[in-house]
């Protein structure tokens, strides 16, 4: 009766650790998906900005970077968030197009500022 009670012990302590590295995992993995989408964007971004010679300020609606044939096929998601924030006009150097609600999910400063 006693070892019983000690195994399951064992099995809900195994149990509970191995939710705690897969959640551990699928965090990491979300947050990495959605780093990889502001990079995309605001490479799309800066690459549309250069071929029609925008200024920093001029309004640019998420409409032109994104849909068939476009710089994105498609518009991204944050795999955890849903939908983005975006600028409504061409950010600055080192300003981001899109912005992730999740407060983990925001990217230093110091990783971005000549994006
Ligand atoms: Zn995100």
């Amino acid at each position: 009766m006693k070892v019983r009670s000690l195994q399951f012990a064992w099995l809900c302590v195994g149990t509970l650790a191995a939710g705690v590295v897969f959640l551990w995992w699928w965090t990491g993995n979300n947050r990495a998906a959605c780093h990889m989408n502001v990079r995309n964007v605001q490479q799309a971004m800066r690459s549309y900005q250069g071929m029609n010679n925008l200024a920093q300020g001029t309004p640019l609606d998420r409409s032109a970077l994104t849909g068939p044939g476009k710089m994105l096929e498609k518009e991204p998601v944050c795999p955890t968030c849903g939908p983005y924030r975006w600028s409504p006009v061409v950010p600055g150097i080192g300003t981001l197009m899109i912005e992730c609600e999740h407060t983990s999910h925001s990217l230093p400063p110091a990783q971005t500022y000549d994006w």
